[in-house]
């Protein structure tokens, strides 16, 4: 749906890119790297289908990835 802006659900071209803004209500969503309070956060991108409501979740940058992965996986 990131790549394509079309649903794989339901087919709509209607997709609304959510970015982490605290502005605009979407922040939160986000990828905590230790429980420190200050840690580094990752943002998580939301897409939106405003056809039939599905929601997909993507770490957008390379390096972030990178960094979730030293800091929590394997
Ligand atoms: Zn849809």
């Amino acid at each position: 749906m990131k790549n394509s802006m079309r649903c794989p659900k339901c087919g709509s071209k209607n997709i609304v890119r959510i970015s982490d803004n605290p502005a605009r209500y979407s922040s939160g969503n986000n990828i905590y790297l230790s429980r420190l309070t200050l840690a580094r956060k990752i943002p998580v991108i939301r897409y939106v289908c405003c056809g039939c409501g599905y929601v997909e979740n993507w770490i957008e940058a390379e390096s972030e990835l990178r960094e979730i992965e030293r800091a929590i996986g394997r």
